[in-house]
């Protein structure tokens, strides 16, 4: 019998009626033939009410308390979708991240899991139930709750379908499938029947919130396939696989956006490494995670050198600069307002003149870049925050990404 894991998210879970419909595509698929493993997140926008919750208490709640409180947004989720499955007379059963065996590593709020020990979920299949995980949550060999970080249910999902072998990890959520681009921007977008887990990989780490990265790193990995599918109707949505991309005729395959940026510029600082050295292993000991990083002028005794940071370590990342600044004759610059629009394709290898062509769609719209970066399949351009939607429609319209084309 195969193994098929389900991946429900905060949309398909938000209301009863929602939770019925799962209960019941859960049990056909049990009907089918096959053992399910479901993975939910929690209902609709909980985790936001959550951390606004916890905020209006403190600034900056511990990280650890921070976990406790959001696992239980997917703890409310699989005790109802229990409730729903075990009503249409299917034998199922709930287990929290730490019953499932989701074992990570102790980085509070952003935790990597280290291991699935799929044992109590393969002795529940055993027994002919449905085994419902909550997504999102782990534990620590120390016995601490622990949170994977936004959108995490995804690689709760994909982690399980890895460990127990699972034909396919289907991700239901609220749009068809993988689109070029977000279809909430652009509306003509075009679903993508299949994508290779390197083009998905950068994609969801350029923004597109779709997937969690992980979950596609993980996938990767272990080679699970991902099916991303609507709850909310039968069609078949996007394949995530392995996808022979030499060749490709296409260059751009989708287009990305990401408004959680921020730009520090330090001015004038002395072109001598060392100083990148400190800047770069003081934010990494920190763990604040770097993007775009350009230094210019460094043919002069002094540069400019610039990168971007997640605007939640935006202030953790100005108050390790200030320790390393000192006194010294360099200054500061930071800028909130930026977002950053990439082009992702695996046909960029093989295809020249795609960056200038993205040069001309933003020329065309008068979009100012601030920073470019560029890896074998992608370009990104950091843009003013306020142009960033006008940036990716005209960089699905330069590549021909329309539904039709
Ligand atoms: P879930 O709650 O099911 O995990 P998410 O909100 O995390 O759902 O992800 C689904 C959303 O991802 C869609 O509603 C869509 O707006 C957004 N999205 C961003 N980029 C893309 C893309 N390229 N293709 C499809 N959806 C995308
Ligand atoms: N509930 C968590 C979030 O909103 C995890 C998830 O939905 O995947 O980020
Ligand atoms: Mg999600």
């Amino acid at each position: 019998m195969a193994i098929i894991v389900q991946k429900y998210g905060g949309s398909s879970v938000a209301d009863s009626d929602k939770i019925m419909a799962v209960a019941r595509r859960v049990v056909s698929t049990v009907k089918e033939g096959n053992q399910v493993v479901v993975v939910v997140s929690a209902q609709g926008k909980t985790t936001d009410s959550l951390i606004q919750q916890a905020r209006s208490i403190a600034k900056n709640p511990p990280k650890r308390e921070m976990d406790m409180l959001l696992s239980t947004g997917e703890q409310v989720s699989i005790a109802l979708l229990a409730m729903a499955i075990d009503s249409l007379g299917q034998a199922v059963i709930s287990l929290t991240g730490p019953q499932g065996g989701i074992m990570t590593d102790t980085q509070h709020t952003k935790a990597r899991i280290r291991e699935v020990d799929g044992a109590r979920i393969s002795a529940e299949l055993a027994q002919g139930k449905v085994v419902i995980v909550a997504g999102f949550q782990g534990v620590t060999n120390t016995n601490d709750i622990t949170t994977l970080g936004r959108g995490g249910s995804d690689t709760t999902a994909v982690a399980v379908a890895a460990a127990l072998k699972a034909r396919v990890c289907e991700i239901y959520t609220d749009v068809d499938g993988v689109y070029s681009a977000d279809p909430r921007l652009v509306p003509d977008a075009r679903k993508l029947d299949e994508v290779d887990y390197g083009e998905m990989l950068e994609l969801a780490s350029l923004g597109a919130m779709i997937l969690q990265p992980r979950a596609v790193e993980v996938a990767a990995v272990y080679e699970v396939p991902i099916h991303v599918r609507s709850s909310f109707s039968q069609e078949s949505g996007t394949i995530i696989r392995e996808v022979n991309v030499v060749e490709r005729e296409i260059s751009v395959t989708g287009v990305a956006s990401d408004e959680n940026c921020a730009k520090i510029t330090l001015v004038g600082i002395p072109t001598d490494v060392s100083v990148l050295h400190r800047v770069f292993s003081s934010l990494a000991a920190e763990g604040v995670n770097v993007d775009m990083i350009v230094q210019a002028g460094t043919a002069t005794p002094t540069a400019d050198l610039t990168f971007t940071v997640t605007r939640e370590e935006l202030e953790t990342a100005l108050d390790i600069i200030a320790k390393i600044q000192g006194d010294q004759d360099w200054s500061v610059v930071c800028d909130e307002d930026v977002a950053k629009v990439s082009i992702v394709g695996a046909g960029m290898m093989t295809n020249p003149g795609v960056a200038a062509r993205m040069f001309a769609a933003l020329d065309e719209e008068s979009i100012q870049v601030h920073v470019v970066s560029t890896s074998e399949i992608k370009v990104s351009c950091l843009v003013p925050r306020g142009r960033y939607q006008d940036a990716v429609r005209a960089c699905h319209r330069k590549f021909e990404l329309t539904n039709g084309n």
